[in-house]
């Protein structure tokens, strides 16, 4: 198990930042990142406004409350963090929560067509996707995070209709390895979708096996690690 200090945290939180900026999750500023201290459960750590996935330190890390509150930290909050503090709220089990605006995944959700077993990541979000579309605007009150959220459900995933995704899980590890396999299996099932996808799905007992079996916890550790590794090894990055 990884460790669950404040200061680990961060350092995964930073992790967590340079692989969804790699991935190309970023859209510039705009995408968040957040996660639950597991000894305060009511507080948790998030990527500051105004800077890139990839620029997350750990100085420039905020702590925030469940009303959306700074408690510790002097950047600038992201007007989105209801998003954050609603489905903490609504979900004790979820202690990660990421906010993109990834291109196929957007452009999936404008096809208003259920998401298929077209990939193995596809596996995980097949038939399971439901989509919010309260408003194209940003999330800026309570209110419009709670319908986030009620829209989520106990999913992992949401699509947010015109505007991006929002993925919601047990750990930073897993949440940031599910945003990278939901913008795969989009993009896979628009280009099949693109020249006629006619092949029939698997049986729905397979699908839910391989589904079980990429949810595994030490799955997400271990594609977190190999993809931390690989984008601190790039030359000009750090
Ligand atoms: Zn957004």
């Amino acid at each position: 198990m990884p460790e669950s200090s404040p200061h680990a945290l961060k350092r995964r939180l930073i992790d967590a930042g340079r692989i969804l900026e790699h991935a190309g999750h970023g859209d510039m500023t705009r995408g968040h990142v957040s996660v639950r201290l597991p000894d305060r459960p009511d507080h948790f750590l998030m990527k500051p406004h105004s800077v890139g996935f990839g620029e997350i330190t750990m100085e420039n890390i905020l702590t925030i409350d469940l009303d959306g509150n700074v408690v510790a930290g002097t950047a600038k909050r992201h007007s989105e963090v209801f998003i954050h503090t609603e489905i903490f709220r609504a979900r004790p089990d979820v202690h990660s929560v990421i906010h993109t605006h990834p291109t196929h995944t957007t452009a999936f959700a404008a096809t208003g067509r259920p998401m298929r077993a077209l990939s193995q990541g596809g596996a995980v979000f097949a038939g399971r996707l439901p989509v919010y579309a309260g408003t194209i605007d940003l999330i800026r009150t309570p209110e419009q995070g709670r319908g986030v959220a009620q829209a989520l459900g106990q999913e992992n995933a949401v699509l947010m209709l015109s505007h991006g995704l929002t993925m919601a899980a047990p750990s930073v590890e897993a949440a940031v390895i599910l945003c990278l396999s939901l913008e795969e299996a989009a993009r896979i099932q628009l280009l099949a979708d693109a020249v006629g996808a006619d092949v029939p799905d698997f049986p729905p007992e397979q699908v839910a096996a391989l589904r079980e079996n990429l949810l595994r916890p030490d799955q997400f550790q271990t594609n977190f690690d190999f993809l931390a590794r690989s984008t601190r090894a790039q030359p000009g990055r750090h």
